[in-house]
């Protein structure tokens, strides 16, 4: 594929996202092996997905980072991206959606839709991609077309439409009808009087979208499939479509057909332009000036020759070797060391990469995920990615205090890596600490960070993290004299906070200086400090923070370092005036139990403060909805399990900041 220009229609940007144990992988697998890019099935049960490369994720069976591969099906191109199903790796999921044109939602067909598949439906929903839903594990006696139907509709709210139908012997699917194309698959056809409705269905939907099969469908005339696919096409991209389809990832039934529909239905580059911060049209168009966007971050090697991989999606003009490009978070420019196209731990040098493409990177500057990269001459910045607050924190213990230099280098790259793990350290004792999603997230940081340093760490048991947000708009200045290197210098840093409830972490607003470079520096700063809170170490939450005005001895690393500590004084002065709010983040939790231990595990989530608000029980399985503190569920998986015998799951979702006060 090397410099090679493919036609962009022909590219599909595909991610896939579920909920933990769909059968994400397991699909992966099969679409490389049905593609031809593999010559052997890679199981997850046996260890052996290409997609799960890191030990971590082989161990525990499931995804952690989201892993690339590429591929060719019947002339289309397709970068694919597997992504973690775990609520605490959500912002692998973010960011892949971020660059992805269309995604794929698996749902086992046993469950239907589950907790998870909402929040990434949120999140699909949220970046406007447009979605085809595969229903999955359709072998297994319990599964249910009918009933995942209907919680993609009850549960998501989304205007599922299915483009199959399942045929039924005995309770156990024999074959799978085409209902566009009108013809079925596998052994056993089935009656067409039974699937006919399920096909004029489509076709009403299509008419939708298309007048001439409007009046085809009003008048009886028969509808080619091929104007039915072009139709599905326009539906699906438009959005309020979802076309459905289904079969057993396991078995390798309806996934060549599902990869058809990807072609077919999903869009390419070409549909899916973006715009910049200014809300200017980035052209799709090889020739143009590039413009790409960095989207995640892998370290490979060992600490002290470590080399970082830069993933891009290119979205206007070409990159090539050795080309030095601008970066949003940067005055000097980047050069190019090397691009690649990347097949899970794979990789193959290439030479350029286009409009429309993702590849990896090698560059002589350290990006981070969410930077734009422009041809110089050209300031483009796109939206960055939003990722958010980290809930739970812990300090990393060495064993050995020699070593905790060593911890704290290794700590930050893997902070790097994953823009929601954020670091700190201990004022007193100088440890590490860290701060992450949830208690699989900050273990799995633990034991990569293990296996990085060589030696055996230790993480203490994880705390809830407080934010802090402001009760109204406030102004505050901060100003700072220093004597550095002979030279007396000045900052003073104008600040304004207003409170944006729901807004999530809080942002930079406007930086109102007139030069760019200032502008820049005084972002990353302020930045920083919002992260590691106003006033203290509590993240600043529900903020946009705007920068009024700046004046003094602004320039050069000296003047960053005066202008960073009047920023700080800024900061705490804002805190202070307006009287700050302590933050509680808060979880939906959802028990599934066996029904006789339904009392039991209902009394251990009222002692623990939870607002219950759903409780349903049947066919010997209970299951219970509530929401409380996220510091109430700490270690709650082990306890869960001792009260109903080992049969009692949890998935937790995270349901945003409360009021300290408010909180009971
Ligand atoms: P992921 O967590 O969504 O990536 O799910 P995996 O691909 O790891 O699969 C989870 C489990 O479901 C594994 O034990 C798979 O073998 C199994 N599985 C996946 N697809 C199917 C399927 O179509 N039918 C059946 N019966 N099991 C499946």
């Amino acid at each position: 594929m090397t410099g090679e220009k493919r036609g962009l229609t022909r590219l599909r940007n595909i991610g896939i996202v579920a909920h933990i144990n769909a059968g994400k992988t397991t699909l992966t697998e099969r679409f490389l092996y049905r593609a031809g890019k593999q010559r052997f099935m890679g199981e997850v049960d046996e260890g052996t997905a290409t997609m799960d490369f890191m030990p971590e994720e082989q161990e525990r069976g499931i995804s952690i980072s989201a892993a690339m591969a590429n591929f060719d099906w019947r002339g289309f191109h397709l970068n694919l991206i597997d992504t973690p199903g775990h609520v605490d790796f959500t912002a692998e999921v973010e960011r892949s959606l971020r660059v992805l044109d269309g995604v794929i939602v698996v749902l086992d067909g046993v469950a239907g839709v589950e907790s998870q598949t909402e929040i990434l439906w949120q999140q699909v929903r949220m970046h406007g991609v447009p979605a085809l839903v595969f229903i999955n594990k359709l072998d297994r006696g319990t599964s249910d077309f009918e009933a995942s139907l209907i919680s993609l509709t009850e549960r998501l709210g989304c205007a599922a439409l299915p483009l199959v139908l399942p045929h039924k012997v005995d309770g156990e699917v024999v074959g799978l009808i085409d209902l566009v194309e009108g013809v079925s698959i596998g052994e056993q056809a089935g009656d067409p009087e039974f699937w006919q409705p399920s096909r004029q269905a489509v076709i009403e939907a299509c008419a939708d979208y298309d007048d001439s099969i409007m009046s085809d469908f009003v008048e009886g005339v028969a509808v080619e499939p091929s104007r039915l696919h072009r139709a599905l096409r326009r539906a699906t991209l438009a959005g309020p479509v979802v076309p459905v389809l289904a079969g057993s990832a396991l078995l390798n039934r309806g996934v060549d057909w599902l990869l058809t529909a990807v072609c077919r239905y999903l869009p390419s580059p070409v549909d899916r332009p973006v715009v910049d911060v200014e809300r200017v049209t980035i052209p799709v168009d090889e020739s143009a000036p590039f413009c790409g966007l960095v989207f995640k971050l892998q370290f490979e090697g060992e600490a002290d020759t470590e080399e970082c991989l830069y993933f891009v999606r290119v979205y206007s003009g070409t990159l090539r070797v050795s080309e030095s490009v601008q970066g949003s978070r940067r005055d000097a420019p980047v050069r190019v060391e090397s691009i690649w196209r990347v097949h899970a731990a794979h990789r193959e040098e290439i030479e350029e990469v286009s409009a429309g493409d993702v590849a990896a990177i090698r560059a002589d500057a350290d990006l981070v995920t969410g930077e734009t990269l422009f041809a110089s001459g050209r300031d483009v910045s796109l939206e960055p990615v939003s990722f958010p607050t980290p809930v739970l924190s812990t300090r990393v213990e060495a064993i050995n205090a020699a070593d905790v230099g060593v911890i704290a280098a290794a700590a930050r790259r893997l902070c790097r890596e994953d823009p929601t793990l954020v670091l700190g350290e201990d004022e007193e004792t100088g440890a590490v600490l860290v701060s992450g999603m949830g208690e699989l997230h900050l273990s799995v940081f633990g034991e990569r960070l293990a296996v990085a340093v060589g030696r055996e760490i230790r993480l203490n048991p994880p705390k809830v993290l407080m934010h802090e947000t402001l009760e109204r708009t406030v102004t505050a200045s901060g100003e700072c004299w220093r004597h550095l290197e002979g030279e007396q210098l000045s900052a003073r840093i104008d600040l304004r906070a207003e409170p944006r409830p729901g807004l999530g972490p809080a942002v930079v607003g406007d930086v109102e200086v007139g030069d760019a470079a200032l502008a820049k520096m005084l972002r990353r700063l302020l930045r920083i400090q919002l992260r590691a809170g106003l006033s203290g170490p509590t993240p600043a939450h529900d903020l946009v923070v705007s920068v009024t005005g700046a004046q003094g001895d602004l320039r050069g690393p000296r003047g960053e370092a005066v202008c960073g500590e009047a920023l700080a004084i800024a900061c705490r002065k804002l805190a202070g005036a307006a009287g700050s709010v302590l933050l509680e983040p808060y979880v939906d939790c959802s028990v599934a139990c066996p029904a006789e231990t339904l009392s039991w595990a209902l009394a251990d989530l009222r002692s623990r403060g939870a607002r219950i608000a759903q409780v349903e029980s049947g066919e010997g399985r209970a299951t219970i909805r509530g929401e409380l503190r996220l510091s109430a569920v700490l270690g709650y998986t082990t306890e869960l399990r001792s009260l109903t015998h080992g049969l009692g799951s949890v998935q937790l979702r995270p349901v945003g900041m409360r009021s300290v006060q408010g909180a009971g």
